[in-house]
Formats: structure tokens, C-alpha cells, sequence
């Protein structure tokens, strides 16, 4: 019964260690591998977003320095125009047409390199003045919309008109014009300054924004003046209706954002800037594919590498876990040979009863340590009858089966924990009762001694004619128990007593 109970107890004891060892490698394989994939993830997140911001901060400077360039220009063009306009106040509209008039304008539209041309027109829209040497005969430029926008209207602020062909050139230019009153502050005519836009292409040349950047000027109404990269007849065009001014430009002068291009449908991050003093927008995008090109090359080197490295985490973790699982085996396979070698060691391996080495070790337990003095003890001798006989009459093969029928007898008997049956040698066997009185151990004796004349086993060498066994028992209580060897010496001497009262039975010793 001990052995039973520790075979119980080191089965649940190996469950419970094989279970957290191969949960705790399959865990760690996978923490390691979730770690490893979410660190690099993350890291990628954080270069893709700080490729962003670069590139955002970029083209938020390259709108301003734009815009700081495109009012320079305007500004650098208003002051010959506003100069002239005070002259003629002045001088009245009549020193237009002079010679030094003429000269004046040539020179200024030389030295200032946006300014394409200077002109002044009459109140009927008649050329009066150019710095063109030549002028074209009957011209006239009342239908112009400049001119028509300073007749109605009595402002001295400079007007920027809408980007047009030039009549002289064939060039596109922007008119940047200012009225001219006469003294009594009526409609004199119209002084210009024809604003080349190509002065724009040469200046957006000047910056690096790769093969899909892009550079706009565009009214504040949304007609693209100068694009770089320059499309076919991009001139003129409304990008009105494009994102950034049905959404941004509504809503704030000048910031960032990423949307796709009205014009090629390219996603770009923009930088946009509204000019404080002109009715102008300056557009600066970048490709974001062109932005994060470095990134995704980076990105896909990081997940090739995140893929080897788990992938072989996962063979090591695969490996591991079947290494531990071997050696789990194996232990397991060590401890029930390792058991089994136990119990042949303690156990009689005919009739399964505990061998005369466990018993003595039981005893020795019981003795040594004391406990023989805290409770009292039994011990049951038992002895087959005439069995020498038995063996010349029926075989050694029945006689073993005749002792392993004995051996039977007495295990169906005993029901309480720490009683020990025993094979004693050949085929005398005995009981050992911890905890039991004298007393006790008499009627167990006689039970067994009952059970096995109930079997009524053949045996012509008996008188009885059926198998028979005699009993000595001896039984001692707390504080009373003699030496070991003197208690199961009472014992024998008990079975001997009853051999010599004439078999079957049982004496008390
Ligand atoms: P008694 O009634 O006085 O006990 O007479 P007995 O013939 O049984 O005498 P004893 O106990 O001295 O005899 C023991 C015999 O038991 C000797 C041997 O032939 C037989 N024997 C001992 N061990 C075994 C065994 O393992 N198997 C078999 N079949 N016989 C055994
Ligand atoms: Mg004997
Ligand atoms: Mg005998």
C-alpha cells in the first residue's frame, strides 16, 4: 500500500513538472519571436515618420522661400511702375510720349530682369509709351482686362491681371499695373510692367526636388502661371479644384499636406503659402514615393532579415521543444524502470507479497526509530502443513500455485494502511500490524487460517485432506515491546507451539 500511494504520487509529481518545462520553451520561442517582429515594426514606424517630417519640414521652407521670392519679384516690378505712375501725376500725362520718357523705360526694363516690358497707355487704352523699340501701329490695349479693372475702379494699389500671351513677344507674362490720375483725379490711363513667367521656370530650376517634385505659382483663384516640371500647355489651367485649394487653402495661408495632384494624380506632400500682399499661391511638393524610396528599400531589407531571424528562432524553438520532450521521456522511462527495479527489490516475485528484506527493513524502521514504543505491534507467523508432502504428491508447480493461493488468503485479509503481508521463505509467510494488539491480530490469524481451509485446496498428505496452515502470533503494546529480535522469536516459537499442538490452528505467543 506505501508503494502504491508513492507510485500515485511521483506520476501526478512528473505531469506537473513536463507540463510548465515545454509550455515555458514554447512560450519564451514565441515572446521571443513576437518581440523581435514588434521591435522592428515599431523601429520602421519611426523611420517612415521621421523620413515624413524631413521631407515636410522641406517643402514647408522651399513654399516660404518661394513666396519671399515671388513677392521680391512683384515688389522689385511695382517700384519703376509706382515711380512712373508719381511722375506723370506730376508732370502731367503729356511728358509720356517724350524721349527721356522712352529712355527711362528701356533702361529700367533692361536693368530689372523679370520685367519683360514697360508700358503706358492713355485713358482709350492707346500706347503711349514703351520700352519696346518698336511699337505696333494702331495699337490699342482698352480690351485688356488690367486696363478695363483701372478704369472702374479708383485704386492706387498695384493690380495683378491674368497670365496672358504678350501681343510683342508670343512670351507669357503676368501684368503687374497701377492707374494714373490726372489732377482733377480722373481716369488718366494705365502704367505696365509685363512680368515674364518664365523669370519663375529658371528661378524653380534652381532647387533639388527629385524626378516627381513639383514647383507651382498659381493665382489665388487657382490658374497655374509656372510649374516645374512644366506640362504641355499647363499655362493657364484652373487646379481650383484640386484638394489642396477646395480644402487647405480655404481654411489657412499656408501650411502642409499630403493629397494626390490634380494635374498628374501623383500623391506629393505639399508645402502651401498664400502671398500677404499679392493674389498669389505657391504650391512645393514632393513625391511621397520618392520620399520614402530609401525607407522601403531599408523596410524590406528589415523584414527579410526579421524573417530569417524568426523563422530560425522558430526551428531552434521546434528543436528545443523536442529535446525536452526526449528527455522528458526519458526520465519518465528512467523512473518506472527505476520503480520497477524498486519493487523487485522489496517484492516476492511469486507471490507479490513484500520479500523478508522489505520486512526486515519495515521492522528495522519501526524498532530504530522508537515508534515501537509510542503504539503497540503485532506479528503473525504462518506456516502450510504437511506441505513437503504436498510438494511429493502434487509437483513443485502445485506447490507454488498452493502458496500463491495461501499468499491470497492472507492479502484478501488485511484493509488497513501499514499492515505489511510477507513471503518469510519458502512457504512460511507472515504479517506484520503496526497499530494492533495482540488481540487483533489473533482473530486476523484465524481469519486467514478460515479463508484458507475454505478454499479446501486437495491434499492427501493432511489429514484434514485439504491444505491447512498453522499460526503463531505475538502482539505486544505501547512501552512493552522486547528487542527485535526477541519479538519475532515470540512469534515463531508461537507457530511452533502450534505445529506441535497438532497443525491448523493458531497460538498466541
Ligand atoms: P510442517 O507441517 O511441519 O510444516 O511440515 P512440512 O512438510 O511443511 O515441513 P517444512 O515446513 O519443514 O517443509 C518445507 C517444505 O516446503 C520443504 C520444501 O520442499 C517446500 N518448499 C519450500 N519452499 C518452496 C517453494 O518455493 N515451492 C515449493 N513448491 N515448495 C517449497
Ligand atoms: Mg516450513
Ligand atoms: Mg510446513
Amino acid at each position: 500500500m506505501r508503494q502504491v500511494e508513492g507510485t500515485v504520487f511521483d506520476a501526478r509529481n512528473r505531469r506537473l513538472k513536463r507540463m510548465p518545462v515545454l509550455w515555458l520553451a514554447g512560450f519564451f520561442t514565441v515572446l521571443v519571436c513576437f518581440s523581435i517582429t514588434s521591435i522592428t515594426l515599431w523601429q520602421l514606424r519611426q523611420s517612415r515618420n521621421h523620413e515624413l517630417d524631413i521631407a515636410d519640414t522641406t517643402v514647408a521652407n522651399l513654399s516660404r522661400s518661394m513666396a519671399q521670392q515671388a513677392d521680391d519679384t512683384f515688389d522689385q516690378a511695382d517700384i519703376p511702375v509706382a515711380g512712373i505712375v508719381e511722375r506723370l501725376s506730376f508732370d502731367g500725362f503729356g511728358s509720356a510720349s517724350s524721349s527721356r520718357m522712352h529712355e527711362f523705360l528701356r533702361a529700367t526694363a533692361a536693368s530689372v530682369e523679370q520685367i519683360q516690358g514697360l508700358f503706358i497707355y492713355d485713358k482709350e487704352g492707346n500706347w503711349a509709351a514703351t520700352s519696346m523699340s518698336h511699337v505696333p501701329a494702331n495699337a490699342n490695349n482698352a480690351d485688356r482686362e488690367y486696363f478695363q479693372f483701372h478704369k472702374a475702379i479708383d485704386s492706387t494699389l498695384p493690380y495683378i491681371g491674368q497670365a496672358v500671351r504678350s501681343r510683342t513677344t508670343g512670351d507669357w507674362i503676368i501684368p503687374l499695373s497701377r492707374r494714373v490720375n490726372d489732377s482733377a483725379g480722373n481716369f488718366a490711363g494705365v502704367v505696365l510692367a509685363t512680368i515674364e513667367l518664365s523669370y519663375f521656370d529658371r528661378f524653380f530650376d534652381r532647387f533639388d526636388i527629385g524626378k516627381h517634385g513639383v514647383l507651382t505659382l498659381a493665382m489665388a483663384n487657382g490658374t497655374v502661371l509656372a510649374r516645374r516640371p512644366t506640362l504641355e500647355n499647363v499655362r493657364g489651367v484652373s487646379i481650383a479644384e484640386g484638394e489642396l485649394f477646395r480644402t487647405y487653402l480655404k481654411e489657412q495661408y499656408e501650411g502642409t499636406a499630403t493629397v494626390r495632384s490634380f494635374l498628374d494624380h501623383e500623391m506629393r506632400l505639399y508645402g502651401y503659402k498664400r502671398l500677404d500682399r499679392y493674389p498669389l499661391v505657391v504650391l512645393a511638393g514632393l513625391s511621397e514615393q520618392e520620399v520614402l524610396d530609401e525607407w522601403r528599400q531599408y523596410a524590406w531589407r528589415s523584414l527579410a532579415t526579421i524573417v530569417c531571424v524568426v523563422v530560425a528562432n522558430l526551428l531552434f524553438g521546434v528543436l528545443l521543444f523536442q529535446q525536452i520532450r526526449f528527455g522528458l521521456n526519458a526520465e519518465s522511462q528512467l523512473r518506472i524502470a527505476s520503480h520497477s527495479l524498486e519493487k523487485l527489490a522489496l517484492q516476492d516475485s511469486l507471490t507479490g507479497l513484500a520479500n523478508r528484506r522489505h520486512f526486515q527493513e519495515i521492522l528495522g524502521l519501526e524498532f530504530v526509530s522508537g515508534q515501537a514504543n509510542l503504539h503497540p505491534l503485532s506479528l503473525i507467523m504462518i506456516d502450510i502443513d504437511f506441505f513437503k508432502s504436498y510438494n511429493d504428491n502434487y509437483g513443485h508447480v502445485a506447490g507454488d500455485k498452493c502458496i500463491v493461493a495461501v499468499a491470497e488468503c492472507i492479502r484478501s485479509n488485511l484493509n488497513r494502511t501499514g499492515d505489511l503481508a510477507v513471503r518469510y521463505g519458502g512457504e512460511e509467510m507472515a504479517v506484520f500490524l503496526p497499530y494492533s494488539e495482540a488481540q487483533g491480530a489473533y482473530v486476523l490469524a484465524e481469519k486467514i487460517r478460515l479463508a484458507v481451509l475454505a478454499r479446501a485446496i486437495e491434499h492427501k498428505g493432511n489429514p484434514d485432506k485439504i491444505v491447512s496452515i498453522s499460526l503463531g502470533v505475538y502482539g505486544c503494546g505501547a512501552q512493552e515491546c522486547p528487542t527485535m529480535e526477541a519479538f519475532v522469536e515470540r512469534a515463531d516459537s508461537a507457530l511452533y507451539t502450534a505445529k506441535h499442538q497438532g497443525r491448523n490452528r493458531t497460538v498466541m505467543g
